[in-house]
């Protein structure tokens, strides 16, 4: 069970951290807005930021999620993160908390590298697919994972 959940965790730490870094480099030169149903909440990423937009009042509150495509803006990359109160006059104000793609990307990779370095020093005579005990094992197949080639006995 904690074999399934780890590899789960391994690869979609990896298929996140992959996407993320997509993200921020596609965030560089164009930016978009998503905002979930009936909320005053949105999200919008822009130059190597995550941005999230807390409205303090609801006049944009939708019955379904709003999504504004991706629009081309002028190259711009941020490293850091910041919070901005947003008075405009005749608009709502709202709070902006900036948090920066490469640090998100970061607390996706470190897990995930983590697990790929404990599996790849798994020690001889371990299942290289869930790490079961394979010494005294004949049969060349895993009686826990039902791996075919857990091989590199011990001799
Ligand atoms: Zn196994």
């Amino acid at each position: 069970m904690w074999n399934r959940t780890r590899s789960t965790l391994k690869w979609s730490g990896t298929v996140l951290t992959v996407l993320l870094l997509v993200v921020w480099i596609g965030s560089i030169w164009s930016m978009c807005t998503v905002r979930p149903p009936q909320s005053r909440v949105s999200l919008e990423v822009y130059g190597g930021i995550l941005g999230i937009k807390i409205e303090e009042r609801d006049i944009y509150r939708r019955d379904h999620w709003h999504w504004s495509g991706l629009h081309r803006q002028p190259a711009t990359l941020r490293w850091g993160f910041s919070t901005v109160y947003w008075p405009l006059s005749g608009m709502p104000s709202y709070q902006l908390i900036e948090i920066p793609l490469w640090f998100l990307a970061l607390l996706t990779a470190a897990p995930a590298v983590w697990l790929w370095d404990r599996d790849r020093r798994r020690k001889p005579g371990l299942c290289r697919k869930c790490g079961y005990d394979l010494r005294g094992n004949a049969s060349g197949v895993c009686p826990e994972c039902g791996n075919a080639s857990p091989s590199r006995l011990p001799t």
